[in-house]
């Protein structure tokens, strides 16, 4: 088996990645491999799943055409500017090109050590790797530009962390992993033909035909706002918005403390690294804006640096929060059945929103009920959304068919942290069988299937998880 290998960034300036061949492990053994992914990179799953293809996911062997690499990068991680960071546990391997000419990143994560480790082991274990695995292949299904997961192998090695790990590499697909904080490293370093061939390379691969530096700027605040509405959409929280884990390409990258709401509420925070918040639900689209800034910084030295390009600049930045508003408003109309535009639709959404937060009702199930009239459960005081619920159903006798719009735009199923956290420990005791169900079952999240029922739930109060952990 050979695969597609075309390693366009490998052919760019060699002051912005390492060459850097995997750590191969001790005992390498399959988790999973994800066949429809598979399939469609043109790469064949049985194959991918054989001892010869586990030992090129555990980074045993290195596959013919590959020509793996550590990305180096920069970036502000919770507002500090940190000069040097880059793959210290990943590794890519090149990029594979589908049979219909869609290029994507292969890269290893927990791929042993490399020159950007700094003190870390490069290794990964099975709790983030699940983790990772599970949430990126849930928020594919549900629509959300993201990277994905091809497989998980466990290694056959322990990995310290606060207890002894089984330790386990993922394979991530993505349509790339340059980072606002890739331009942030070579901007730094004043590299200038550097920073003009990476963005070459990204306008060629991401955003052909826009205009410079410019339109590519546009570019990325468009895709983001539109990102990150659709995680407001879902009430998904990142979790570490650091300007090194925001993706040129517009996808969700970087699953380490993020979380899914159960109770809405504006500012909830998972990650226990987040003290103060910064990183909070409702925060996530002013941080973006803040993030393209740097972006924005970055590309200056291509702009010319005068006041014209500072001001052009500073209106596209300021450009985000419209896109951003109308974003928003497109998805929170859908979620409450409203397929057309009235001027008080957003007072109308706002209201629930505050109602929900007030009551600590359950995001997804709140928005999911308005198709059975099973939403006022959610309501401590089910009262607070019968008031509401007059309201609404007088704008959406407007509508010809709002149960269809409830239903495309309002999951029954999302991976609650208590099932994720579940399918972890289950598998430190050697059961992978909730974590199957549970990618099974979150393939088809709009689907009402009464077998996942159980999946469907809230948790109870001993069941719910406050806190989520960076997972390296
Ligand atoms: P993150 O915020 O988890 O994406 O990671 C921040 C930085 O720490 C990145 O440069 C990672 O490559 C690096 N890093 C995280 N975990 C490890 C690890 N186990 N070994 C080496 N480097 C790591
Ligand atoms: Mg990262």
């Amino acid at each position: 088996m050979t695969l597609p290998f075309d390693n366009s960034y490998t052919r760019l300036p060699d002051r912005i990645f390492v060459r850097q061949n995997p750590v191969p492990v001790r005992a390498p053994g399959l988790i999973a491999v994800n066949r429809s992914l598979a399939e469609r990179l043109g790469i064949d799953a049985d194959w991918l799943g054989s001892p010869e293809g586990v030992s090129v996911l555990a980074g045993n062997a290195v596959p013919e055409g590959a020509e793996p690499i550590a990305q180096a990068y920069a970036g502000h991680q919770f507002g500090g500017w940190v000069p040097q960071l880059g793959d210290g546990r990943a590794i890519l391997l090149g990029e594979v090109v589908t049979p219909d000419g869609a290029r994507y990143d292969l890269q290893l994560k927990g791929a042993g050590q490399t020159p950007f480790s700094r003190r870390g082991d490069g290794r990964a274990w099975i709790g983030p790797v699940l983790r990772e695995y599970i949430v990126s292949e849930a928020m594919a299904a549900l629509g959300v530009p993201t990277t994905r997961a091809l497989a998980a192998v466990t290694t056959g090695e322990t990995v310290y962390r606060e207890a002894p790990f089984p330790g386990a590499v993922l394979a991530r697909v993505a349509a790339s992993h340059i980072r606002v904080g890739t331009f942030q490293f070579i901007a730094a370093r004043k590299d200038t033909e550097a920073l003009k061939a990476l963005t070459d390379h990204v306008i060629a691969r991401h955003y052909p035909g826009v205009d410079g530096p410019m339109g590519l700027l546009e570019a990325v605040i468009a895709a983001q706002a539109r990102l990150v509405a659709k995680w407001m959409s879902l009430g998904f929280i990142h979790g570490v918005m650091n300007t090194d884990n925001m993706a040129i390409s517009g996808e969700t990258i970087d699953y380490g403390p993020c979380a899914f709401m159960d109770f809405y509420h504006p500012n909830t925070v998972f990650s226990s690294i987040d003290q103060h918040g910064r990183y909070a639900y409702s925060n996530q689209p002013q941080i973006a804006v803040w993030n393209l800034a740097q972006l924005a910084s970055a590309f200056l030295p291509l702009m010319g640096e005068e006041a014209p390009a500072i001001e052009a600049a500073t209106a596209a930045l300021h450009r985000f929060g419209d896109l951003f508003e109308a974003e928003w408003l497109a998805r929170f109309r859908a979620k409450i059945g409203l397929a057309t535009e009235e001027e008080g639709d957003g007072a109308l959404i706002e209201t629930l929103l505050s109602r929900m937060a007030l009551q600590r009702a359950d995001f997804t199930r709140t928005f999911r009920g308005l198709l059975d009239g099973t939403a006022r459960e959610e309501f401590e005081e089910p009262e607070a959304f019968d008031a509401w619920e007059r309201d609404w159903k007088a704008r959406v006798a407007r509508e010809k068919d709002p149960k269809a719009t409830i239903r495309s735009a309002n999951p029954a199923l999302i991976p609650r942290n208590h099932r994720v956290e579940e399918a972890i420990q289950a598998a430190l005791g050697g059961d992978y069988a909730p974590f199957h169900r549970l990618n099974a079952a979150l393939a088809r999240p709009y689907a009402d299937d009464p077998a996942h029922a159980d999946l469907r739930l809230s948790p109870r109060p001993e069941e719910e998880v406050r806190r989520t952990f960076c997972g390296t």
